[in-house]
């Protein structure tokens, strides 16, 4: 039972946190939380999740104890908790004993809010004594699907989390992912024994995000095209599959005079920790990353997020591109996507480690994500429903802005199909994608020569299609499983499915790639960014010049100050008073007594 003086959530929400009204299913979730409740929350990446348990840890008595793996993120999230004038405090293994020691006290003493640790502290005994010596609000479990085995960060210190319901059976618990098909769901919910809580799953939509997946011919050029067209300044990330091109690819933009960064698990923790910080904490850095980068990262304007290399699972693509415009500004979500991704990690697949269960796994993560790239329907509508969840077509991805053309290419896929087999039966050779089209273009390279290949009947029977058109044949051939990859050398066979394509027995429908891709700006959908007229830029200009110069005077990144949809809606509405200041979004009352007579002096200095 909560006591009669406990606060109401929605006067926590207004008066801390500056919020107006609780998002989607937060206030279902805050009240069953406030009450004792149990629950399993699932939310898209910048939908919402910390609310749901900070709220609750602000209600009820007691300290909220949210176990994050997150290390390198907890200063900058205690920082944000502090702006508000929230008792915020971590333990984890960066801090000398005496910061320990003051925040295992201020626990103790009943001063903090919110108490940040890191799962494997909860291994250490003397954790549990402490925790059992203070008052417990709730256990938050951030990042829950590190339970699951098959998540993409296995923790073993998480299957501890269970124990925490033995021990404080009255303490409710919340677990929170962005990673949710049903099948993750299920396994989060039976590892941290949550089977019988609340379960609470949000739309997974993010309409402010802009889907894009475009044909991939010079990668790093067509990138910078965008960044150049589009995001010019602006902050975002950019994902690739090695360390090597990872490298690359921040050397290539950083030459352009872009603020380009490298950031992947070969690089020293130092290195590691100072580039995260300058991505928080400047303006318009592009960080070039392995998916090493990026988990809790809650950088509210991230412009866009861009995939060099096809990633490996539509769980995984959408948790990544999620990084982008949690602040509900329009954003981007662009990957390049080419035949040799598709080569590469089928050849992956097959090389892993593992069962064959893990290896077809893996297979399927990969066709469903190949799927979503060869689509011709909304991509949204797609994405959605690999989370079981329908929308209608979006009107802001490719597909919806340049509707694809789809065409029969059973002809086309039986010309390439039985050159692979005629190799195999006439001259017991197979070959990769680029000799296999050279032999159906009629093209005379030395390899044709020295195999004489310009004597086998496809031979040229293939000159009505260009080479990049072949390319994508052979892509969708691969992609549908209709060809398959063997060997070092990566060469093209036969599968079981290719027969009836030879027999004529099953069309093969395929789909043509626009030749431009769509360019129209992103734009936003969710209500609380409202647009901001050109004549206001420069009073948004000098905003942004007073929080930088106060975040720099603090040692915070900027956004922990104010988010940039924050200060557009003060440039919009131009408060006189703080009262009228303290109405707009994003600022609470901590803020306002903070920061509220710099913002009228920098709004005033306009007259
Ligand atoms: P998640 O952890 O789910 O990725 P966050 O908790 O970081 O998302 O929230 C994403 C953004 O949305 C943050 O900038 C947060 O301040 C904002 N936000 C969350 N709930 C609300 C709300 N009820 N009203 C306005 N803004 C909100
Ligand atoms: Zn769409």
């Amino acid at each position: 039972m909560l006591p009669d003086t406990a606060p109401a959530p929605l006067e926590i929400l207004n008066r801390v946190f500056g919020y107006a009204a609780f998002r989607g299913p937060q206030q279902e979730v805050v009240e069953h939380v406030c009450a004792g409740g149990d629950a399993l929350v699932l939310m898209p990446t910048g939908g919402g999740k910390s609310l749901c348990y900070q709220v609750p840890a602000l209600v009820r008595p007691g300290t909220g104890v949210v176990v994050s793996p997150l290390i390198a993120l907890m200063q900058d999230q205690v920082d944000a908790l502090r702006a508000l004038g929230v008792r915020a405090g971590f333990l984890n293994s960066t801090q000398n004993p005496d910061e320990r020691r003051d925040t295992e006290r201020a626990y103790l003493d009943g001063e903090l809010d919110l108490l940040y640790l890191a799962p494997e502290r909860l291994r250490v005994p003397s954790t549990l004594v402490l925790l059992g010596r203070g008052t417990i609000a709730l256990f938050a479990i951030d990042e829950a699907h590190c339970v699951a085995q098959w998540g993409h960060d296995f923790r073993p210190d998480y299957l501890a989390l269970s124990d925490l319901h033995e021990r404080w059976p009255d303490v409710p618990r919340i677990a929170l992912t962005a990673t949710a098909t049903e099948a993750t769901r299920t396994e989060i919910a039976q590892r941290l024994s949550l089977v019988g809580a609340k379960h609470v799953v949000a739309s997974f939509d993010r309409p402010n995000i802009q889907y894009r997946i475009a044909p991939k011919n010079e990668p790093r050029k067509q990138l910078l095209e965008l960044l150049r067209t589009e995001h010019d300044g602006d902050a975002g990330i950019v994902y690739c599959l090695s360390r090597k091109s990872v490298e690359q690819t921040a050397e290539f933009l950083a030459a352009q005079g872009i603020t380009a960064l490298p950031y992947h698990a070969g690089l020293d923790a130092a290195v590691r920790a100072r580039h995260q910080s300058r991505f928080l904490r400047e303006d318009g850095v592009v960080m070039c990353a392995t998916i090493a980068f990026g988990m809790g990262i809650d950088k509210p304007d991230v412009r866009f997020v861009a995939h060099l290399d096809l990633p490996k699972s539509v769980e995984g693509y959408y948790q990544e591109t999620g990084r982008a415009g949690r602040d509900g500004l329009p954003s981007t979500a662009w990957l390049a996507y080419g035949l040799a991704d598709v080569v590469q990690q089928r050849k992956m697949i097959d090389e892993s480690e593992g069962d064959r269960a893990h290896r077809h796994r893996l297979a399927q993560h990969l066709d469903a994500m190949l799927a979503l790239c060869e689509t011709v329907q909304c991509r949204r509508v797609r994405l959605l429903d690999y989370f079981g969840q329908s929308t209608q077509p979006c009107g802001n991805c490719d597909t919806c802005l340049t509707p694809p053309e789809s065409w029969d290419g059973t002809v086309a896929a039986q010309k390439i199909l039985s050159t692979v087999w005629r190799l195999k039966r006439e001259r017991n050779q197979s070959f990769g994608a680029g000799h296999l089209i050279d032999i159906v273009t009629g093209k005379r390279t030395a390899k044709i020569e020295q195999f004489a290949h310009d004597e086998l009947t496809v031979f040229g029977v293939g000159a009505d299609l260009t080479e990049p058109e072949w390319r994508a044949v052979v892509r969708q051939l691969l992609a549908q499983g209709l060809l398959a990859v063997q060997g070092a050398y990566q060469t093209f066979a036969l599968t079981e499915a290719s027969g009836a394509v030879l027999r004529g027995e099953q069309p093969v429908p395929m789909r043509k790639d626009p030749v431009k891709q769509a360019r129209t700006r992103a734009r936003g959908t969710r209500g609380d960014a409202p647009a901001m007229p050109a004549e206001l830029a420069p009073v948004f200009e000098r905003l942004r010049a007073w929080r930088g110069a106060t975040a720099k005077e603090q040692g915070v990144p900027a956004y922990v100050i104010f988010h940039d949809a924050t200060l557009r809606e003060i440039a919009t509405r131009s408060p006189a008073t703080l009262a009228e200041l303290g109405t707009i979004s994003g600022v609470g009352e901590n803020k306002l007594a903070k920061y509220g007579q710099g913002v009228l002096d920098t709004l005033g200095a306009d007259a």
